[in-house]
């Protein structure tokens, strides 16, 4: 179904071109489109756009749409999380000059396009992180109550919290203890491969909240080795 700007067609106005490639956007649900996913669906040939406005950019920005996708339809949450990924792989606060690919999503720039600057962005981030607070009440207390067996007693008791950590959650801790092990003081960061959890000091099972203080990072070794040691 597409058409080249032959002869025959010059007479197609520039503005139907313009709207087809609303349309296609639209279609995408999108305030863009790439060359690629306009070939696909557009009614002309990409090339004939290019031709006939100098270039795809500068069509585009006749049409009225963003001039590329790759800074659009990215949800804050996607730059915090992929901050989160960064600081996680470093073991710290990345850096300005940190923020670029391969390790990074999105450029330094994309950051400071969006919040005014990388440490703006950071603030943000921060920010981001501790608004996910432990509060969603009770939501696992009937499980917990049937697989725990003798323990019901104490787990039925008022919960303010809910047994799972959440991610941002998890990174609080993490950082919080330096991305070691409180036990060992191992570090991914000192011997890669090794691994971190976060889990409860006092069992969510014995009625220990998944607040901040009632969590710490261990190891994988040490947090398999704990055991029992609460349900002895
Ligand atoms: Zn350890």
């Amino acid at each position: 179904m597409k058409f080249e700007l032959e002869e025959s067609n010059r007479g197609i106005l520039d503005e139907e071109l313009l709207e087809d490639m609303r349309r296609s956007a639209k279609a995408l649900g999108r305030e863009t489109i790439t060359i690629a996913e306009y070939e696909e669906r557009g009614k002309a040939h990409p090339s004939t756009i290019q031709r006939r406005f100098g270039s795809w950019t500068k069509a585009l920005k006749l049409a009225g749409l963003q001039p590329s996708r790759s800074k659009i339809g990215i949800t804050d949450d996607e730059l915090f999380e992929n901050i989160k990924t960064l600081w996680i792989s470093l073991g710290r606060q990345p850096r300005y000059d940190e923020v670029k690919a391969p390790s990074s999503k999105f450029s330094a720039g994309t950051y400071e396009k969006r919040f005014g600057s990388w440490s703006k962005a950071l603030g943000r981030f921060v920010a981001w992180v501790n608004s996910d607070s432990p509060d969603q009440p009770q939501q696992n207390v009937e499980e917990e109550q049937s697989a725990a067996g003798s323990t019901v007693q104490i787990a039925s008791a008022k919960r303010s919290t809910r047994r799972e950590i959440s991610d941002r959650q998890r990174f609080r801790i993490l950082v919080r203890d330096g991305f070691r092990c409180k036990s060992c003081g191992a570090s991914p960061l000192m011997k890669p491969g090794v691994e971190l959890h976060v889990d409860h000091i006092l069992p969510w099972s014995k009625g220990g909240e998944t607040a901040d203080d009632n969590l710490e990072t261990k190891c994988k070794q040490c947090n398999l080795g704990k055991g029992n040691a609460f349900n002895a």
